[in-house]
């Protein structure tokens, strides 16, 4: 069968949920049988996220290769479960640079380069690479930003040549728009939607089905009118209203018919019926009433949640398995620096320190991690967040006052987090970290071997700075545990402490492999540990 495409264009405003709505389509056709794979065209012109301010972008997704892409990549592999690569996230940068190379190659000797048709063709050549190299039947491709915008022209044009050269019956657009809602009159309009469906068709593109995006739900006689401004069928008009729930989002497509529909539109049928019944208990024990725990999420960007979304969504994942609910108390490690904020620390049942860059908020990170190990409460250190559980561990119980990470003192006296020898010559800041899967051994008898299934495990990295090995005997006598150890014994992948109830951090990052219906083993644990009673004596 011919790849059949699904394009994901977006109007009016960003932010609406374009991503989760690409991901969810995607698996309702993984549900109906296919193979699917989704792929994102971001028309910034930084070659990858990697270098980005959290700020900008949010979090930095890293996939099984080492790629760094855009989070909505996290959406995509955590709806799909199928593990995406270096060619399901394309920026403009990325193709400007390809042609460039190319130019002075020679390859186009004596042409003009042109956006039309080199660097449309380019485009055209990676979307086609992510069948060829996933094996996906139908592949969902998702343009970045809002129409109209004038780094996306280029995208759209290539998009609009796929249309006629693939075949109607094997592409299709989808619109997803926003409605906004006028609270004078308690209406919702429709008004933006057809502009943007009319900027759309300016620039050679008429959307098949139309996501309608609202924060209430939306009356029929909207969608009725959606349809005829809009020209699209009535059944492709599919109303969207924000739910609470973000795992819905697959049923609540579903129930819209919008799986049947898209396939009809390709000329495909189902292969099975889709079975829902794990996402519906997922959404059921996440609508339950269920005990709290709390969970001071001690970072740097705290400010702006989609920094740390895979963080969040594992916590998610891990409290639906665990019966609890996760309530995250955000945290500004500079604040606790201060002496602020330490009520959010100290009412929290676990604290969790992620992956940072930078010395900003390191010390009251530290502080956070002393915290957590004098008073025994559960801890769980990404990256960044178990670079800084060894220098807090080197600091007040070996004693060594000055005890770092070289990254935030390079004339450390005792350099416990250290450039690896093959970091060292590195000049370049852009995708030269240890990026993607590296294994890991499991030392029997630790908390980390008793979490995961399995004695050895694969795990996403992304860092430059490891633990230094000149001061492993040093911290195991006094009782670190260095449970995850690269197979050929140089890395330390896991440590955690031997009297504690729960003390334990990652090199790598967990959070990139927990799925809604397979939390990470990991995060699992923490919460286990996190719900215990801490005082269990006085019960
Ligand atoms: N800054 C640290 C390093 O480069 C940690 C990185 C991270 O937390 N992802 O090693």
């Amino acid at each position: 069968m011919a790849t059949k495409y699904i394009f994901f264009t977006g109007g009016v405003v960003s932010s609406v949920g374009k991503g989760v709505t690409a991901a969810a389509l995607g698996r309702l056709l993984k549900e109906r049988g296919f193979s699917v794979a989704v792929q994102k065209l971001d028309p910034y012109i930084n070659v990858d996220p990697g270098t980005m301010s959290p700020y900008q972008h949010g979090e930095v997704y890293v996939l099984d290769d080492g790629t760094e892409t855009d989070l909505d990549l996290g959406h995509y592999e955590r709806f799909i479960d199928t593990n995406l690569n270096h060619v399901c996230n394309v920026t403009t940068g990325q193709v400007y640079a390809e042609i460039i190379a190319k130019e002075r190659r020679g390859d186009f000797l004596g042409g003009t380069i042109q956006v039309i048709p080199h660097i449309t063709n380019e485009i055209k050549r990676r979307i086609g690479l992510v069948a060829k190299t996933t094996g996906a039947e139908i592949v969902l491709v998702e343009v970045g930003g809002t129409v109209g915008d004038i780094e996306s022209l280029p995208f759209i044009e290539a998009i609009r040549q796929m249309r006629s050269e693939n075949g109607r019956e094997n592409t299709i657009c989808i619109h997803v728009t926003w409605l906004p809602h006028i609270g004078a009159t308690n209406e919702l309009k429709t008004k933006p939607t057809q502009h943007s469906v009319r900027e759309l068709r300016s620039i050679g593109i008429s959307p098949d089905v139309i996501v309608a995006r609202s924060d209430v739900p939306m009356d029929d006689d909207l969608g009725d009118k959606i349809a005829l401004f809009c020209d699209v069928e009535r059944q492709a008009v599919v109303p969207m209203a924000t739910c609470d729930v973000l795992y819905e989002v697959p049923l609540l497509l579903e129930r819209a018919g919008v799986g049947d529909y898209v396939l009809k539109r390709l000329g495909l049928g189902a292969r099975r019926q889709p079975d829902w019944s794990e996402w519906q208990r997922l959404v059921e024990e996440a609508r339950k009433h269920k005990p709290v725990v709390q969970i001071a999420l001690v970072g740097k960007y705290v400010e702006l949640h989609d920094a740390y979304l895979s963080v969040r969504e594992s916590l998610h994942h891990a409290a639906l398995s665990n019966g609890v609910e996760v309530v995250i108390n955000w945290v500004s490690s500079s604040e606790l620096e201060k002496g602020r904020s330490w009520d959010a620390v100290q009412n929290a049942d676990g604290i969790l320190v992620p992956g940072g860059f930078g010395s900003r908020g390191t010390e009251g990170k530290i502080q956070a991690a002393r915290y957590a190990r004098e008073h025994k409460i559960p801890y769980l250190g990404l990256c960044l967040g178990m670079q800084l559980m060894v220098v807090e561990f080197s600091r007040y119980v070996l004693g060594h006052e000055d005890a770092n990470s070289t990254e935030f003192d390079p004339s450390t006296s005792y350099p416990v987090i250290d450039l690896m020898p093959d970091q060292r010559s590195i000049s370049d800041m852009g995708g030269t970290m240890r990026l993607g899967l590296y294994p890991c051994e499991l030392q029997p008898g630790s908390l980390a071997a008793e979490a995961y299934p399995q004695p050895l495990v694969q795990e996403r990295h992304r860092h430059r700075f490891e633990l230094n090995n000149t001061y492993r005997e040093a911290l195991q006598a006094r009782g670190m545990r260095f449970s995850g150890i690269s197979p050929d014994g140089r890395l330390v992948e896991i440590a955690e402490l031997e009297d504690h109830p729960f003390m334990l951090g990652t090199q790598f990052h967990p959070e990139f492999l927990s799925r809604p219906n397979r939390p990470h083993p990991l995060f699992v644990a923490f919460l286990k540990a996190v719900k215990k009673p801490k005082y269990p004596d006085n019960l």
